[in-house]
């Protein structure tokens, strides 16, 4: 799905979710479209040079026709160009933003499942989506949706709180958060230690039934897809964003 507006935005709201992560909301002029589970690229200027790198729309509510806000959420890497700049970034500051871009959106016909697994800020894609699947789930109750969060620890989860309210609104939801670095697990709360891949056998994932989306790390998405391709899957019911770095 391509798009080439550009607009330029200003900073409204900056806040770290987690040590590693900041949510960073800009505001328009004009109304800002996009589909739940799309992304932006945004320019900004670092070290006197522009750059640009793609973040997903994080949004929680439901896009309106005047919606003029857009929430991203960047995980900060070591002397990372962007990291730098969103970390140093101050309210009332203006940025210029492209998109938006790409296709991991929900279909228009709901399967009899969907499984959601990301990594680390490939969650916010997800959050956007969780409107429309409250929708759906209003209409038919018996749609099954399971959310996998790769991280860290605990610590580093990103809206844990918002899938898991998610999934008490049904008994078809499931979340699960997969830590590679944490000590101490509860499995009453669905926690599990290891990467997201230990918890694709548990799936028992078929594409008959299944859309499956996955969406952070390039190489959690390469693993996962080489996995459920051998289940059978297709670009139609498996889809993707992989947050490739920039070599720019
Ligand atoms: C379609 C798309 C959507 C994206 N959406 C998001 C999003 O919503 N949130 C988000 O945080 N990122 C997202 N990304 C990644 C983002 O665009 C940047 O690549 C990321 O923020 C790092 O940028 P940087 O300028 O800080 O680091 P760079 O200056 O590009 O890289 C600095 C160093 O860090 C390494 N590096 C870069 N990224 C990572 C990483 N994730 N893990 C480990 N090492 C890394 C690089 O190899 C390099 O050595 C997305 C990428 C794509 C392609």
């Amino acid at each position: 799905m391509l798009s080439n507006n550009r607009v330029e935005l200003i900073l409204v709201e900056k806040r770290y979710l987690t040590p590693r992560s900041i949510e960073l909301t800009y505001k328009g002029e004009d109304p800002i479209r996009y589909i739940p589970g799309q992304f932006f690229s945004i320019e900004f200027t670092y070290q006197g040079q522009t750059k640009a790198r793609s973040y997903s729309v994080a949004n929680g509510d439901c896009p309106t026709a005047d919606n003029q806000l857009l929430t991203f959420v960047i995980t900060l890497v070591p002397d990372g160009a962007a990291s730098e700049y969103f970390k140093a970034d101050e309210i009332g500051s203006k940025v210029a933003v492209n998109g938006p871009f790409g296709n991991l959106i929900l279909p228009k016909a709901s399967p009899k499942r969907f499984i959601f697994i990301a990594t680390g800020a490939g969650v916010t894609p997800f959050r956007s989506m969780l409107p429309e699947l409250r929708k759906r789930i209003a209409e038919h109750p018996e749609l099954e949706v399971i959310f996998i969060q790769g991280v860290r620890n605990r610590e580093e989860l990103l809206y844990a709180d918002e899938f898991l309210e998610f999934t008490r609104l049904t008994t078809n939801a499931k979340f699960l958060a997969c830590y590679s670095r944490e000590e101490n697990i509860d499995l009453s709360v669905n926690e599990q230690i290891g990467y997201v891949s230990n918890c694709y056998a548990d799936l028992d994932a078929n594409p008959e039934n299944d859309v499956v989306y996955l969406c952070g790390h390039p190489d959690m998405i390469d693993q996962a897809v080489k996995h459920f391709d051998q289940q059978g899957f297709k670009p139609d019911n498996l889809k993707r964003e992989k947050y490739q770095f920039s070599l720019l």
